[in-house]
């Protein structure tokens, strides 16, 4: 096929639908295909071997056609690449996607809104505005006097939180005393919370051990009493609450934290401390239609992060930050003269750029909309409610094979045990798995140790299929235990 006559015909515009509707299809076809034959969650290719096929590419030669490039990159990337659908795709939280939320984000692409101001997105400002008024309302907020903003994930709306946080505590201080406090600002959360909070701490100047690691419980909960002293000590010490940090589902766990006696040790601090809950992963269970309870006091935090590219099955990147009082997002607020000025925010203007870390931002909304508008929210909420009893079932099947020893059971939908014998044994159980295309899990230290780890969030992955890489796991730790006869004696 011929290079168009000018490059300007490769834009979206009036008069290229006959391409487009062409190329898209093409794009369709070739993952469709893909996914018709996939049988394995990954090839188990291996990095150097695909690397020289990317480096082969010459860049400087244009295929001129989308079909004859997609062809190239079935080889480069769609025949190995790794497959989240598979029902043996256990390892991260990576969720199978929904078909509406597929067709929105085609839609966000061409339109190609940016969410920063009104003058560039229009509806678009309005139906994120309504989501996030949606989600507010699902945590028990006061939809009309809360706030928030979609972010890129969890990281970002942690980072973003805690920015509010410590400007919530320092903000209206002058200079110099700002400067003096920020050193003593301290950060509270469990030892299992994301290490995305370390990081904000870090980001946002805070001193280098100001996220202060709260112990847990036997079922790894945030221990309200440890909470309760750390406050404590802190003050005594000098040092400044700043913000608790609850997770509503750890990563490696999917444990939630007692968030009610959290919020009841933090609203019995002197203001300002800040109680934030990560619910980048549980938040999934805001529309669930059996287990909505296991977040109760959620509804008392300053701040929550929910991550529908996690539990709400969207495709990556659809993640949100909820306030309580959107007064409390005005830290963050600015006005640029190109952008937003103050003459449009007197004319209530709708913009969601002042909120924002970002300026340029993607209708990430939309899959969220449209998957809302086509399935509902409780037919999303049913499907994490599916993973999440199968991986009860999953933990019973561990838990019960004396060859296994199992952590805590989980609230959500990971199983994190150990094959009986070396930490080599069970990363070798986990490596072969991959290589011979057989499944994905993960792996995660507890205690020092090295344990095994199953995240389920696809719908169709059955107990059979955790049956089956339960044994082949046993099978290859034993094999790989016989073979090191000097290790294991
Ligand atoms: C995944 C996760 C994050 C990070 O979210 P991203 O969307 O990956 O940036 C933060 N907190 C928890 C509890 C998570 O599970």
């Amino acid at each position: 096929m011929s290079l168009p006559p000018d490059p300007a015909d490769f834009l979206l515009d009036g008069h290229s639908p006959a391409r487009y509707e062409r190329d898209l299809i093409s794009a369709i076809g070739a993952v469709s295909a893909t996914f018709a034959e996939c049988d394995a969650t990954f090839s188990g290719i291996d990095h150097e071997a695909l690397r020289r096929e990317v480096d082969a590419v010459d860049l400087q030669q244009p295929t001129s056609d989308c079909a004859s490039a997609l062809r190239e990159l079935d080889r480069l990337y769609l025949r190995d690449a790794v497959y989240f659908h598979h029902p043996r795709y256990l390892a991260h939280l990576n969720c199978p996607v929904v078909l509406p939320a597929l067709a929105a984000d085609a839609v966000a692409s061409a339109v190609n809104s940016s969410l920063d101001t009104w003058d560039q997105s229009a509806g678009g400002t309005l139906i994120e505005q309504r989501l996030i008024q949606w989600t507010c309302d699902r945590l028990g907020f006061d939809a009309a006097a809360a706030d928030g903003i979609f972010t890129s994930g969890g990281t970002q709306s942690n980072l973003h939180a805690l920015y509010l946080a410590r400007e919530h505590a320092v903000g209206s201080r002058h200079a110099t005393d700002r400067t003096a406090a920020l050193p003593r600002l301290r950060v509270f959360a469990s030892a299992d919370s994301h290490f995305s909070v370390r990081t904000a701490a870090r980001l946002l100047g805070l001193h280098p051990d100001a996220v202060v690691p709260i112990p847990t419980d036997g079922h790894r909960r945030l221990r309200v009493d440890a909470l309760r002293a750390a406050i404590d000590s802190a003050r005594a010490e000098g040092s400044i609450p700043m913000a608790v940090v609850a997770t509503a589902g750890t990563t490696d766990f999917g444990v939630i934290d007692p968030l009610a006696e959290i919020a009841e040790v933090v609203h019995e601090q002197p203001a300002p401390l800040w109680l934030h809950v990560d619910a980048a992963y549980g938040g999934g269970l805001l529309v669930s239609p059996t287990r909505r309870s296991l977040l109760a006091g959620i509804e008392r935090a300053h701040s929550a992060t929910v991550d529908f590219h996690k539990s709400f099955f969207q495709p990556i990147s659809a993640s949100a930050l909820l306030v309580r009082r959107s007064e409390w997002m005005d830290a963050g607020r600015h006005h640029a003269d190109y952008l937003n000025p103050v003459r449009m925010t007197r004319a209530g203007i709708p913009n969601q750029v002042d909120k924002s870390l970002q300026t340029t931002r993607r209708f990430d909304a939309l899959k969220l909309w449209l998957t809302l508008r086509v399935m509902g929210a409780d037919a999303i909420g049913e499907l994490f409610d599916r993973v999440i009893d199968r991986a009860g079932e999953a933990h019973r099947l561990v838990a019960s094979d004396p060859r296994f020893e199992v952590v805590t059971p989980s609230d959500l939908s990971t199983v994190v045990f150990r094959f009986a014998g070396t930490d080599e044994a069970n990363l070798a159980a986990r490596a072969a798995l991959s290589a011979n295309a057989e499944a994905m899990i993960a792996s995660t230290t507890v205690d020092g140790r090295t344990f095994l780890k199953f995240t389920l969030l696809n719908p169709r992955t059955t107990l059979a299929d955790i049956a089956e890489v339960v044994a082949l796991i046993a099978g290859y730790a034993s094999e790989h235990l016989s073979a090191q006869p000097s290790l294991a004696s």
